[in-house]
């Protein structure tokens, strides 16, 4: 698709509403904090929709299997600027996303693998090993960097920082 300016905050608000339709979602508590003062980010919508809910469909899945009412995903925007990190637009800003569950984590020995292709630790026909190594390519090719942390025990903590659209 064409790219364009897009509002992240509206993105994963639409995100969440989605997922508040789906019954196997429904005892999972969704909580916001849209901190970013400037959430605009040029990029094709659908692909920058894919990067998120990718994540999402995997935190819904780590959640799963906790008990009633104890199934909890964090949305937390906020900026940053100059990220030393990244090649592309050193001196310019960006929007940190983190998403949070408390699913029972990422073990330490898969944690190198799972932006990989194909890496999925699911059972077979539940997962193609493909969500996270999808949204890293759309989000390195924008500019950006996604991280996955994550005590195994505590839940996952994905990170993902994309350029402000220039205007
Ligand atoms: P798939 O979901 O098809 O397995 P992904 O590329 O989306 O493929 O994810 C790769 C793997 O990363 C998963 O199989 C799982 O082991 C791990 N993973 C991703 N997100 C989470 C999460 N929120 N909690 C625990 N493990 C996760
Ligand atoms: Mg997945």
């Amino acid at each position: 698709g064409e790219e364009k300016s897009i509002s992240i905050h509206d993105l994963l608000q639409d995100l969440i509403s989605v997922f508040g339709y789906q019954p196997a979602a429904n005892r999972i508590v969704f909580e916001s904090r849209f901190e970013a003062s400037d959430d605009r980010v040029f990029a094709d919508p659908d692909q920058l929709r894919q990067v998120f809910l990718n994540i999402l469909l995997n935190a819904v899945d780590a959640v799963s299997g906790n008990g009633d009412d104890d199934s909890r995903i964090t949305l937390v925007t906020g900026g940053i600027s100059g990220h030393s990190n990244l090649p592309i637009n050193p001196e310019g800003s960006f929007i940190k996303v983190t998403i949070e569950d408390n699913g029972p984590g990422i073990d330490s020995k898969n944690l190198p693998h799972i932006f990989d292709p194909f890496f999925t630790t699911k059972q077979t026909g539940k997962g193609t090993g493909l969500g996270l190594s999808v949204s890293f390519m759309i989000v390195e090719k924008l500019g950006g960097h996604i991280t996955a942390s994550g005590i195994e025990g505590q839940g996952a903590f994905f990170e993902v920082i994309l350029p402000l659209a220039t205007q």
